[in-house]
């Protein structure tokens, strides 16, 4: 039953349809909504701020309202002046939706102000919309976070204030443009519906006009069906209240003058504008309910202002319906009351399947420049998420208790990565100060995980009661710089793989020495091969004091969700064949250069070292492919109009359509060892890329190295690697969604309205969360780029593929941010960034095996750690485990455990003993692969090695509900159209589970389950939420 069934099964259906629905007893949720009338146009007025997780200001700046010189805003005020107004009137309304922030707040209230608050919650007067920790950005995030980032705030709502305090309204006010994968997790969270501010404006006046502005949109279309659909509203002005209503202290607008015998009395004229106001809306929506936001930007820090005015204006406005046969009726209500009356108003719906990007706000504005802004913090933002599934993993595997802390440890990384998700963080276009104070942020919870990791280590490796030595984590890999590695001469190196398949790894460190001997977890002799460190890694400032001459690489092969230990031994003896060092090999100017393994062949330019062409061994497919790194020169402008809109964090607008050729060229070169061959190609100096194959690897690695981007020329330029293929394309292109579902793309359209480009390069700009990839169907081939972070990209010509790579830009956009995005990086010169491609070309059948695999590898890496020992292998393998693994066998190809975790708080349901939260996930699309797109079943049963499952509860995506107690409000679409109520769709809960614990997993499928392991732990009494990194 749901939510209206309910309601309508306690009063008779002619109370309901009257809508007069307001019990004595009214509790939270649509229950506890203020009362409409059915006969007139109903006013939804929602009370809201707006409060970014980090911004101008950092998020504690903007809790306290510290440098207010920026910009005044400190949200403590806000929900302490709320809380009274509300308390004053029981039909005020209020909604609260940044976890991070109240729950900084909640921590500082005594008892009997929480017992006042949950009152409020219970009452419905307070309303959680949205309820992630943060408001998370939608172009630059990946699905693992997104999903993390929610059950944080869910978690922390659902544990102080029970069901009452469990969102059901998506509320994406401000993110620059909308991604299908976030609806569809929404609607996996339970919710009923999303609202949002910001369309493509040419989008949003064909809405406007054909009365669309709200509709079912499909949130997997090809997967998950309608369990994916989300009912979604755009609403109308942003998230701003209308012209003229912003009674905000900080506003200019008019207060309500309603006492007639002084000067200034305005009443009538603001009734007569608001009533305006009102109707013009009302043309362009199809019930007869309206939503005006009344709030904005960290308003209500004196919600007096607010409620007193509103007050006055519900209460004018409404008499005129007696004295004026006036048909506007205005009530305080919530995004969820609103929505609850347009599904009671029985409609039909149009639907939509594609997503909501780019966005642009006008003809030169495409915000698709901050799918790339900041792009180490964004390389930076993901490997987290990796090293935070590690830390959970092993916090879970080793079973650690409370005593060592590390349910609060883990709980700074998991915050850090929550603010890290929000709409102006991972996003890049935060001012530098707090950029980097998202980045400390990371790094320090990553610390307190390496706490907790040492421990479950300390559990995991030693065979019997030996110590086992702190394990040590070198976080400067990625520019070949390790203090550990290259200090010590004899070390074990223990790698994490946090996937639950056996994976392969290349693995390079920073070294010293010129030789080392390689020993694996079982006793076998490795394989390596030394390469020298470049000198322009060398020139990387934020190496600054880095011994490493050289990379030492080799393979490693992990156990799924376990570790593998090698030792690494400093060599001065005569090195053997089997340590190799790489030797230059000599390139030819007039011919091509070749480089090839078993299973690719690639030729190169012999001049320049620019790849032209690639070779699938294995099918035979060459393809012709040319790629370089160039750049565009953004566009200067001081945005006094529409035309003069320079490039900057949010906007991406090149100065031509044309990229920047170089003005001369440099010669590549290249060496060759037994596991790696590379070829090293300099487009300029300061634009470098590292072309790399490994031996029995089915792709080519890229390396590029980009910065500092030189401004002596006062012109700021955006970087990007192209790729030019004799594909015949047709204007096709796909990108994926947050790490998922594949969106097909096409140049110069968009799929729901005639669109009119204005801008041929940025406006055909789509985020790549992981993957983009070219189809020619007549050639049976498909060209396929994995990106290591978020990136923007895009087909801008047929057979071409390019993606941003880095930014650098003198002129801020006038969007608020008031910076120019000009990273300098250590030594102030100017960033550089570093990140990897990795391309191939296969069958298009055969694609999707690869990049979904290299996919999961590359987000999902595994992690090394290092430890002094002067052991040796036989006497080390006595005492500690040089190989293991949490489970008993590998998990089906196409399954992913996404999260493996011990669940912090009190279960759902009363248990004695700590829960476990366990996902998993298929993830291969329908019809993607012949073989892994099939259903596929999992046991949970006999899996774990440390421990067995008595039981499971499934559980919403978001982990705050039991599957068994959703109920979704259902719609009525188009294309759909179904007479008969009780046929139509309605969310299928799966049966409870019982016996062998069985999971089946459908294309694209996440399961969430709370576990009960067999004589599992008491339930942990510390409280996690006391921590905020
Ligand atoms: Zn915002």
């Amino acid at each position: 039953m749901n939510a209206a069934a309910i309601i309508c099964a306690v009063y008779f259906v002619t109370t309901c349809q009257a809508a007069t629905i307001r019990s004595k007893d009214a509790k939270c949720g649509y229950g506890s909504c203020n009362p409409v009338k059915d006969d007139m146009i109903n006013v939804h007025l929602v009370p809201h701020t707006h409060d970014d997780v980090g911004w101008l200001k950092t998020v504690d700046q903007y809790y306290y309202g510290s440098k207010n010189g920026i910009q005044n805003a400190g949200v403590q005020y806000v929900l302490d002046s709320v809380i009274k107004e509300l308390l004053a009137d029981p039909t005020r309304r209020f909604i609260y939706v940044e976890i991070a922030f109240f729950a900084r707040w909640w921590r500082e209230q005594h008892d009997s102000m929480r017992h006042v608050v949950k009152g409020l919650v219970n009452s419905g007067q307070l309303e959680f919309i949205l309820g992630g920790w943060c408001m998370n950005d939608e172009a630059a995030t990946h699905y693992n976070a997104i999903i993390d980032q929610h059950s944080l705030g869910f978690e922390f709502l659902r544990q102080n204030f029970g069901e009452c305090g469990r969102p059901k309204i998506g509320w994406q006010i401000d993110p620059f443009g909308h991604s299908r994968e976030q609806a569809s997790l929404f609607a996996q969270f339970g919710f009923d519906g999303l609202f949002f501010g910001r369309l493509d404006f040419q989008d949003k006046n064909e809405r406007l006009k054909n009365i669309t502005m709200e509709m079912l949109w499909h949130g997997s279309p090809k997967n998950l069906g309608q369990k994916a659909d989300l009912f979604t509203g755009v609403l109308p002005n942003l998230y701003q209240p209308p012209s003229g209503f912003c009674f905000d202290v900080f506003c200019d607008d008019e207060p309500i003058m309603d006492d007639h015998r002084l000067h200034d009395y305005n009443v009538d004229q603001k009734v007569k504008d608001f009533i305006k106001a009102a109707e013009e809306q009302a043309i362009h929506y199809k019930t007869n309910h309206i939503v005006m936001t009344m709030g904005s930007d960290f308003l209500y820090q004196n919600a007096n202002h607010w409620y007193k005015n509103l007050d006055k204006l519900i209460k004018y406005t409404n008499m005129l319906q007696e004295t004026n046969n006036s048909n506007i009726n205005v009530l305080y209500s919530t995004p969820s009351c609103y929505l609850y009356q347009l599904n009671r108003a029985d409609q039909e719906w149009t639907t939509k399947s594609d997503d909501f990007f780019p966005y642009a706000h006008q003809n030169h504005s495409f915000w698709t420049g901050y799918f790339t802004s900041r792009a180490a913090l964004k390389g930076y933002v993901r490997e987290t998420n990796a090293f935070l599934q590690a830390c959970k993993q092993l916090d879970a595997l080793a079973m650690l208790e409370d005593i060592h802390n590390s349910t609060y440890n883990i709980q700074i990384l998991k915050e850090a990565m929550g603010v890290a998700q929000h709409h102006d963080a991972v996003s890049g276009t935060e001012k530098q100060a707090v950029a980097d104070d998202y980045a400390m942020r990371l790094a320090y919870g990553r610390s307190e995980c390496q706490k907790v990791m040492n421990d479950a280590f300390g559990r995991l490796i030693p065979k019997g009661s030996e110590g086992f030595p702190g394990l040590v984590w070198c976080d400067l890999y990625n520019i070949s710089s390790c203090s550990f590695t290259e200090t010590n001469k004899q070390f074990v190196m223990v790698v994490y793989n946090p996937v639950g398949h056996t994976v392969s790894r290349w693995i390079r460190l920073p070294v010293a020495g010129q030789a080392y001997a390689v020993i694996g977890p079982n006793n076998e002799v490795i394989e390596t091969q030394i390469s020298g460190v470049t000198e322009r890694t060398k020139g990387i400032p934020e190496r600054n004091g880095s011994l490493a001459h050289n990379d030492l690489i080799f393979k490693v092969t992990l156990p799924p969700l376990g570790f593998s230990t090698y030792f690494i031994r400093m060599s001065n003896s005569l090195v053997k064949r089997k340590y190799q060092r790489a030797v230059k090999k000599p390139m030819k100017e007039n011919e091509d250069f070749v480089m090839k393994n078993e299973h690719i062949s690639a030729k190169f330019d012999g001049k320049t070292g620019m790849l032209k062409s690639m070779t699938n061994l294995a099918t035979g497919l060459e393809l012709d492919v040319q790629q370089d790194i160039v750049y565009y020169f953004g566009h200067n402008g001081n945005c006094s109009k529409p035309e003069f809109e320079p490039s900057g964090a949010y906007i991406f607008r090149p100065n031509t359509t044309v990229p920047e050729s170089w003005k001369m060229s440099y010669p590549g070169s290249a060496e060759q060892g037994p596991l790696v061959q590379e070829v090293y190609t300099k487009f300029s100096p300061w634009v470098t890329q590292v072309t790399r194959m490994y031996e029995g690897e089915q792709y080519i690695e890229i390396e590029w190295t980009v910065g500092p981007i030189p401004i002596d020329d006062n012109r700021g330029k955006e970087v990007i690697a192209r790729f030019n293929t004799s594909l015949n394309t047709n204007k096709m292109f796909y990108t994926d969604a947050n790490g998922r579902e594949i969106q097909t793309r096409k140049r110069d359209y968009r799929p729901t309205w005639k669109l009119n480009q204005t801008e041929p390069v940025a406006g055909n700009y789509y985020p790549i969360n992981s993957r983009i990839f070219l189809q020619d169907e007549a050639k049976d081939m498909q060209f396929t780029v994995m990106t290591d972070r978020s990136q923007g990209g895009g087909s801008i010509h047929d057979g071409q593929i390019e993606i941003m790579l880095h930014r650098r830009l003198l002129h801020d956009d006038c969007l608020g941010v008031g910076e120019p995005l000009n990273e300098t990086g250590a030594d102030h010169k100017g960033l550089i960034v570093r990140g990897k491609m990795y391309i191939f070309v296969d069958t298009i059948a055969s694609s999707a095996r690869r990049h979904r695999d290299l996919g999961l590898r590359t987000y999902m890496a595994p992690i090394p750690a290092f430890a002094e020992t002067d052991m040796k292998y036989t006497e080390y393998s006595q005492y500690f485990h040089t190989t293991w693994s949490g489970i008993k066998s590998p998990l089906p190809p196409n399954v992913h455990m996404l999260t493996l975790e011990q669940w912090g708080g009190p279960s759902i349901e009363p248990s004695a003993s700590q829960p476990y939260l366990i996902r998993l996930e298929h993830f291969y699309e329908n019809g993607e692969d012949a073989e892994l797109s099939k259903p596929v079943t999992v046991s949970l049963q006999n899996l774990f090695i440390p421990f067995n499952i008595d039981s499971v509860e499934e559980l919403t995506l978001g982990a705050n509900l039991p599957m068994s107690k959703l109920d979704r409000l259902k719609w009525k679409t188009k294309e759909n159209i179904l007479t008969d109520k009780e046929n139509m769709y309605i969310v299928k809960n799966r049966e409870s589970l019982t016996g062998p614990l069985d999971i089946t997993l459908n294309p694209m499928e996440i399961r969430t389950f709370q576990v009960k392991l067999q004589s599992g732990k008491p339930v942990k009494k510390g409280d996690k939420f006391s921590v905020f990194s």
